[in-house]
């Protein structure tokens, strides 16, 4: 197969690695596009890391092939790749200042270190103005807030120009409200700078808000590559479904199939509809099955007239569970009956729904189109 290698940064194809008889990944294939962000979504211990070390050169793959811009990294070492990493302890020297940190980075890997000084100092002095932060080269480490230390660790492994920068979870060690920030941050840097970024992270709102596109991994595996909105639209497997994003899982028998639609029948008697998607293709009446609907997808009302949506056949009854108001978008936990699944909805309570309590009777409803269904 041809690969293109004006566009395409990063191309893995049919990626192994063993540890043992542990594999650790199996099978990975993946194409980057140049200048884009391209996140490694999956829970502790799918392979991230390890697929990321290979593209790095730490570790060598046992089948399959890594090629950057074209040229195959079988072989190559770490420091002859076009690649460089950004650690989650980030690895800078606090007692060195910021400039003596990113001109680090241009002695690292042998080859610059004759750069003439003036030379270096204006490398040192552009890095930083593309990262946000000009003028600061004699600032210490220790000087420095938590997103501007992230920054210069940033500008330190782009100061060589890589084709590829590899990130390690970058944001772990950050409080919450740091990492916020610094994800909407780091998405326009990358935007700003245009070098190719490869992020792993475990952290599905990191990897939504960042990415171009996204690999959703488990299990060594790519459960699905695409968008964004792609993976929280059109989950490809019941995993993708329940790692993006918030999601109602709901389990049940089917009881017919119509085309795409599917409908279940849960075990306190409710029937639900879905689009059947993924592992579904060859699921059958009587078949146990999961089903996923959004939280922001259902509606709720007191009364039918109260539903903003939906065709007649789709109204459900249930008891509302607990209301948690949160400014916007509130949760609203309604249960079918006692033995029931508890759904978790969210709309804003305003209107109609200004005065909804625990303990009331409503109708939800919602649109199957926008409900996911897959085998069990
Ligand atoms: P985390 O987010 O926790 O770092 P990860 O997705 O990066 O997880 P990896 O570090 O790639 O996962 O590890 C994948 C699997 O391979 C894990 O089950 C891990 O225990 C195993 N593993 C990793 N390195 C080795 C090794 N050197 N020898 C044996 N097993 C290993």
């Amino acid at each position: 197969m041809s690969m293109s290698s004006d566009d395409t940064d990063l191309d893995i194809r049919a990626l192994g690695k063993r540890y043992g008889t542990y594999t650790a990944v199996e099978d990975l294939s993946l194409s980057v596009r140049s200048g884009s962000f391209f996140s490694i979504l999956g829970p502790s211990g799918c392979g991230k890391t390890t697929l990321l070390r290979m593209v790095a050169g730490f570790i060598s793959p046992d089948t399959g092939d890594i090629r950057i811009k074209g040229a195959s990294m079988l072989g190559v070492p770490p420091n002859r790749r076009p690649v460089n990493m950004v650690f989650q302890h980030l690895a800078l020297f606090p007692m060195m200042s910021v400039g003596e940190n990113i001109a680090y980075g241009l002695t690292q890997r042998g080859g610059v270190r004759k750069l003439k000084r003036a030379v270096a100092r204006d490398k040192v002095r552009d890095m930083l103005r593309r990262v946000g932060l000009p003028g600061i080269e004699d600032k210490r480490i220790e000087q420095l807030s938590g997103g501007q230390k992230q920054r210069v660790a940033i500008a330190r492994a782009l100061v060589l120009e890589p084709t590829l920068l590899l990130l390690d979870e970058p944001l772990g060690a950050l409080d919450m409200k740091l990492r916020e920030h610094m994800k909407v941050e780091l998405k326009q840097l990358q935007a700003e700078v245009g070098t190719t970024f490869v992020y792993i992270t475990h952290d599905q709102s990191e990897a939504l808000v960042m990415s171009d596109q996204v690999a959703v991994m488990n299990q060594g595996r790519f459960e699905q590559v695409g968008r964004p909105q792609q993976l929280y639209y059109e989950p490809a497997s019941a995993f993708v479904a329940g790692f993006v994003g918030h999601n109602n899982r709901v389990e049940g028998r089917v009881e017919h199939i119509d085309g795409e639609l599917v409908t279940l029948r849960t075990a306190a008697g409710l029937a639900l509809q879905g689009r059947r998607a993924g592992n579904a293709k060859g699921l059958r009446a009587g078949d146990t099955a999961q089903l996923f609907v959004r939280p922001e997808a259902i509606d709720i009302g007191r009364t039918a007239s109260e539903l903003a949506q939906t065709p007649e056949g789709l109204r459900c009854h249930a008891r509302v569970q607990s209301v948690l108001f949160d400014g916007g978008n509130s949760t609203v936990q309604v249960r079918e009956d006692d033995s029931g699944q508890m759904l978790h909805i969210a709309l804003p309570l305003t209107g109609r729904l200004a005065d909804l309590r625990a303990g009331d009777g409503v109708l939800f409803s919602y649109r199957p189109e926008q409900a996911w269904c897959f085998a069990a």
